[in-house]
Formats: structure tokens, C-alpha cells, sequence
């Protein structure tokens, strides 16, 4: 696509990055049958190829409205086009600049402002985000659907946490709402990766990857959240006048893969700051969603027992693949492997490509097509009529159990169960 970007970005990285991620796509449209909120609004500006247009006139230096706020707005950030794309058009880039533009040149609404204020003050930080879960039944009332329906009805009690005993040591991100809201997660991976003969530890001042504020278009404090992930980790990667003892960590495992697919970035994020730019290649480098540190060890004949009762019959799952695990870090039929090899039966999901609505905080900034895209899924989940779901990412798993009474959980807790030795 021909472009001529004005002067206050054509030659910033961003603009430069941009004028080629707009000069990659060429106006084929084979995104759009894929896209979710074209699919829902049937407007050519609901979809990838009207809003890389939108964005093209932003950065021309045409006039910015609403109107163009609404449909930047409304992008779930899902990355179903660039899958679809021929071309290789980075989305996912592109409307992170976009975006970044169109919120300085358009103003929010006071009520809008004020929801993504609390939000950037409430996920990321685990103490605060914990102790308004502690508090969730007395403000349940006054809060949104949206947001009440996915809230745990109690808070779970996490199996121990195995001791580090293992020469091979990985690093797990721990988060910020997940520790809060389903803790067994990282605990079962945890326990699966000692099966294998590895210890998984965390790094105490480690918190959340900085999606969240990025994605809200508060990029500096984003940034701010990945420098202070790679200062907490950078004692376990490299041991100079370090204060950690103990052996150098192999891999840093991510557990949700809303956030593996930002630490996966953290290079590309931080290549301009000449303080964190190689480090956070490094980090971006040492990342891996859980999925491909098993399929690792598969592949290396480290397997694990399965011990799931020969009378017992076959759990079927149905299995969720976040957007962020198949689109955002292209991993796509690794987790289902690994299941099938488990010995559980898989059901068959209709149009598994689809977001479920989550999105990080589209649920709560976008509800009405939120909940649209989640009872599609919980529909599509629920068809092949399933023991379980289980999913990859606690955004999607706690939006999908607020749509259905069929348990969800993440898919590594129920490997977990089917490896645990009565005596581990
Ligand atoms: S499929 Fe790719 S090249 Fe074609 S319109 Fe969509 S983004 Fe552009
Ligand atoms: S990221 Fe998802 S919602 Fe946004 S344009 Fe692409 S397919 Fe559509």
C-alpha cells in the first residue's frame, strides 16, 4: 500500500516501523473472514483491512474523530488476521502505534478515563488485585457483570509447592491476577516440571509483564513493568555480583499466555533503550510458554508417567487455544499433543480460530461484544459435550467459567493430576 506519512512521525521507529507494516499489506481481504468483530458488525472499519486504513490516515496526518477511537477501540487485539494474512502484516504492531496516536488526539470521556485508571492501578498489582477479590462479596453488587460473573465464587487452596532440588533450574512468572485467582496453576506446573527433573522458582520482585498498561495505551508505565521483570530477573541469568546463589535458570516458563506473548516481545519493546535493549533480548530469548518446555522434554524421551486408573474412564476436554498462544506466539496443536498423549480424549471445537472476548480488558471496556463472542464459544466448547475445559491464559479461563457450569481449568492441572504420584 502507498503511503506518504507526515512529518510529526515519518521519522520516529514508530512511524518507520509503521510506513512498512502498512506498505506489507496490499488490500487482499483475506483477513476479514477470520476477524471476530467483522464477523459480529459486518462494517468494513470492524475489520483488519478497514482499520489498517483508519491508522493510515492517522499517520497521514487526516483529521482523527470518535469515530476512529471506536473502531481502533473495538479490536480485540486478537491477531486472527495476521494468521490469515498472505502477507505477513504485522497487526498486532501497528495498532499498538495507531493507537498510541489516536488516544493523544483524542480525548476520553471522564468515565472512561476514570475505568482505565482503576484498571491500570487495580490488575497489574497483585497486593491491590488480591485484596479486592477479599473484598469482591461485599462490592459484588456495585460492580460490572462482567467483571462479577468472572470472580471465583471462593478463593482455591493450591497442592505444595515441591521443594528446588534439581541441578536444572527454570524461572515462572508468577503475574498479577493469576496468583489471585487460580494459585494451583503455577503450583502444577510446578510440580509436572519436578516429575522431569526440573525446579521451578520465582523471583520474589517479579510481577506483571506490563500487557496491561501497554495495552491500555499507558505505554511508558508498560515499559516501566518489563524493565522491573528483567532487573528481578537478571540475577538468575547472569550470576555477576549477583546476590543469588544457586544454579543459572535454563528458561523463564510462562504459565498465561497473555503474558508469555508480551515477554516474548520484550526485545523487540526495548530495542530503543540502550540500558535494557540486550538484556531484554535475553529475556525475550530465555522465554517459553509452558507447552513448549514439555514438548521439549518429550522430544528429549523425558516423559512423564501417567497414572490414570486402567477402569477409569477416558476425560474427555474440550480445549480452548487463547489467541495469544495460536495467534499472538503461533503455537498451535502442542497442547492438544500433549493431552492426547496423556491418554485424554479431545473433543472437537467449531471455529477454535475465535476469540472468546476476554482480551485482557476488552470484557470490560467493550461488554456487549464481549459477551456476544463468549456465548458463541461456550457454545462451541460445550458441543462436543466435555467433562472439562481447559484452557492456556487466566483471562480466558475465568471469562469462560463465568459463561458455563462445565468446570475450566488451565490444561497443565489436569496433567498434573493424571502424573501425580500418590507418594509426590
Ligand atoms: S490479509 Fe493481510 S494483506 Fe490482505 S488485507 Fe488483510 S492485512 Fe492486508
Ligand atoms: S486483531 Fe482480531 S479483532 Fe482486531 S482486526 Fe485483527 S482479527 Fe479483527
Amino acid at each position: 500500500m502507498q503511503t506518504n506519512l507526515a512529518d510529526f512521525i515519518k521519522n520516529t521507529p514508530e512511524g518507520q516501523e509503521a510506513e512498512a507494516i502498512l506498505r506489507s499489506c496490499v488490500h487482499c481481504g483475506f483477513c476479514l473472514a477470520t476477524c471476530p468483530t467483522y464477523q459480529l458488525l459486518g462494517d468494513e472499519l470492524d475489520s483488519p483491512r478497514g482499520r489498517i486504513y483508519l491508522m493510515k490516515q492517522v499517520m497521514e496526518g487526516q483529521p482523527v474523530t470518535q469515530k476512529t477511537q471506536l473502531h481502533l477501540d473495538r479490536c480485540l487485539t486478537c491477531r486472527a488476521c495476521e494468521t490469515a494474512c498472505p502477507s505477513g502484516v504485522q497487526y498486532g504492531r501497528l495498532i499498538d502505534i495507531g493507537r498510541a496516536i489516536v488516544e493523544k488526539e483524542v480525548p476520553r470521556g471522564v468515565a472512561d478515563r476514570v475505568t482505565r485508571y482503576a484498571l491500570r492501578r487495580a490488575l497489574p498489582d497483585s497486593r491491590v488485585f488480591s485484596s479486592l477479590l477479599k473484598l469482591g462479596p461485599l462490592f459484588r453488587p456495585l460492580l460490572p457483570s462482567a467483571l462479577t460473573k468472572s470472580l471465583p465464587k471462593s478463593l482455591p487452596n493450591p497442592n505444595p509447592w515441591p521443594p528446588a532440588r534439581h541441578a536444572r533450574t527454570m524461572l515462572v512468572l508468577d503475574g498479577c491476577v493469576q496468583p489471585s485467582l487460580a494459585p494451583g496453576i503455577n503450583t502444577a506446573t510446578a510440580r509436572v516440571l519436578d516429575r522431569l527433573g526440573i525446579s521451578l522458582i520465582k523471583a520474589t520482585d517479579a510481577g506483571c509483564c506490563g500487557a496491561v498498561s501497554y495495552h491500555l495505551n499507558a505505554q511508558k508505565e508498560g515499559l516501566d513493568y518489563m524493565r522491573c521483570n528483567i532487573d528481578a530477573w537478571w540475577p538468575y541469568i547472569e550470576q555477576i555480583d549477583a546476590p543469588v546463589t544457586g544454579p543459572l535458570v535454563e528458561a523463564i516458563v510462562i504459565t498465561a499466555s497473555g503474558c508469555g506473548v508480551t515477554v516474548k516481545e520484550y526485545g523487540h519493546l526495548l530495542k530503543g533503550d540502550p540500558l535494557y535493549a540486550d538484556k531484554a533480548a535475553r529475556i525475550s530469548a530465555l522465554t517459553k510458554d509452558i507447552s513448549e518446555v514439555i514438548t521439549a522434554e518429550f522430544s528429549h524421551d523425558n516423559k512423564l508417567p501417567i497414572h490414570s486408573p486402567p477402569s477409569a474412564p477416558k476425560q474427555k476436554l474440550s480445549f480452548h487455544s487463547p489467541c495469544t498462544l495460536q495467534h499472538g506466539m503461533q503455537i498451535r496443536g502442542t497442547v492438544e499433543a500433549i493431552l492426547l498423549s496423556a491418554g485424554f480424549e479431545l473433543a472437537l471445537v467449531p471455529d477454535s480460530h475465535l476469540c472468546c472476548g476476554s482480551a485482557g480488558t476488552y470484557s470490560l471496556l467493550q461488554p456487549d461484544l464481549s459477551h456476544q463472542l463468549l456465548t458463541n464459544k461456550v457454545k462451541s466448547l460445550e458441543s462436543g459435550q466435555p467433562n472439562q475445559i481447559v484452557t492456556a491464559n487466566i483471562g480466558c479461563l475465568s471469562h469462560i467459567q463465568g459463561g458455563t457450569q462445565i468446570p475450566v481449568r488451565h490444561w497443565i492441572e489436569v496433567l498434573d493430576e493424571c502424573t501425580h504420584l500418590p507418594h509426590s
